[in-house]
């Protein structure tokens, strides 16, 4: 139980919240928290290294067997949990400091602080343990069960008014504090995060955005400041949260590894290379060293997709009350030096919405990281054919241009009208 004890204030003080000259003062404040340790509570086998969500769980024990927590009361045991694990979190200030620090030395090695941290204190509940790799329309896709945080309601998850909020887990939470040309933003991660260090962007003020040049160009700010993440934006998540952000995370996901195919040129921007992207649903990749072309290039697409119609196809730019239906989804990353962002095209009338089966299959119904390449299925379901077949189905009634000689076709003769 000593070395749990030990483990437990070695995690703390490396967290970097608290100093060497703090081991009395933690130990203390352990033992206010579950109690004295006892000799006969001494466990025969003790493994070697364990996990911090290990060592809390043998202290929850302890104070079990001390009649400092009823075993039947679940929310007292995750209040205490979470208060032990407060005290591998430094405050605010403290985490902000040493994130500028090692961001001063890499980006990366900040951010993998932030996240190793998130990990140690269980702020970030799944580890895609069941993720398996298959097989759409010859890409790569992965699909895993992932199960659902729970989290204090009570408070807007993107207002910094969340972070340290209430007993449970936002009691964990620290944004890391940023200045976007004059304006205040946080950066967080996912409590549930639906793929590798999933992460929030989001502006201090409680607001939603509005899809204009100036969010690209704090979108494209943002791969500047994390050049090892991607940043996209998320138009269903948006429609049902009252405060906008980005979404972002490590550049791994299966649409950045598919091949470009169809290269074509958009009048007037030589210097953007476009192509079409080898995915079954429809992509438009654009490469640039130029961040105003890009800037340019897109808003272009976006009105020419926006008055583009092919009837025989069901393409429609307007639907019945003559409202625009179509618009793009950005994506944008840094390789090699090249700005890159990919657009999906999207279409908003039922023809092209998720089927009804697989929609009930998904986690999150309201995230679109599952164009991405990444489908988060309810943690119950297995991975079967069936299961399979739902997604490629699904991911051919979505796609705009399908993949079918007349599809293909089809979005050549778009790009050309360029
Ligand atoms: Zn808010």
């Amino acid at each position: 139980m000593e070395k749990y004890i030990n483990d437990f204030i070695n995690l703390a003080i490396g967290s970097g919240g608290w100093m060497i000259l703090d081991r009395i003062y933690l130990r203390n404040r352990l033992e206010s928290l579950i109690g004295e340790w006892q000799k006969e509570n001494e466990e025969v086998e003790m493994p070697e290294s364990m996990s911090s969500q290990e060592i809390v769980d043998k202290l929850l024990n302890v104070a079990i067997k001390n009649n400092k927590l009823d075993s039947q009361n679940k929310r007292d045991i995750e209040k205490l949990q979470s208060e032990l694990m407060e005290l591998l979190t430094p405050p605010p200030s403290v985490l902000n400091a040493l994130f500028s620090q090692h961001y001063d030395n890499l980006p990366h090695e900040a951010t993998d602080y932030y996240h190793l941290l998130n990990i140690n204190n269980g702020f970030i509940k799944s580890s895609f343990l069941r993720a398996e790799e298959i097989e759409i329309d010859n890409s790569n896709w992965v699909i895993q069960p992932n199960s659902w945080a729970n989290i204090d309601e009570n408070v807007c998850q993107q207002c910094f008014e969340s972070e340290g909020f209430g007993v449970l887990k936002n009691r964990l939470k620290r944004i890391i504090r940023m200045n976007l040309k004059g304006e205040s933003w946080g950066f967080s991660y996912e409590q549930t995060p639906l793929f590798h260090e999933h992460s929030q962007f989001f502006p201090e003020e409680h607001s939603q955005f509005e899809i204009s040049r100036k969010l690209h160009e704090t979108m494209l700010q943002l791969v500047e400041i994390y050049p090892h993440y991607f940043i996209s934006f998320d138009p269903l998540k948006d429609k049902v949260k009252h405060h906008s952000s980005f979404f972002g995370g490590k550049k791994n996901l299966p649409l950045f590894k598919e091949e470009a195919t169809h290269e074509f040129d958009i009048p007037g921007f030589v210097t953007v290379s476009a192509a079409l992207v080898d995915w079954p649903l429809s992509v438009i990749r654009l490469k640039t060293t130029s961040k105003k072309n890009l800037l340019n290039s897109i808003e272009y697409l976006n009105l020419r997709w926006q008055q583009y119609s092919y009837p025989s196809l069901d393409i429609l730019a307007k639907n019945e009350s003559g409202e625009v239906t179509h618009s793009l989804i950005p994506i944008f990353r840094i390789e090699d030096n090249m700005y890159v962002a990919d657009l999906i095209l999207v279409d908003e009338s039922v023809a092209f919405n998720r089927t009804v089966n697989y929609e009930n299959l998904l986690a999150d119904k309201f995230s679109i990281v599952d164009q991405l390449g990444v489908i988060n299925i309810k943690e119950d379901l297995e991975i079967n054919d069936r299961l399979k077949e739902i997604v490629a189905e699904n991911m051919l009634k979505q796609s705009v241009f399908k993949n079918t000689p007349e599809g293909e076709t089809a979005f050549i003769r778009f790009v050309d009208t360029l």
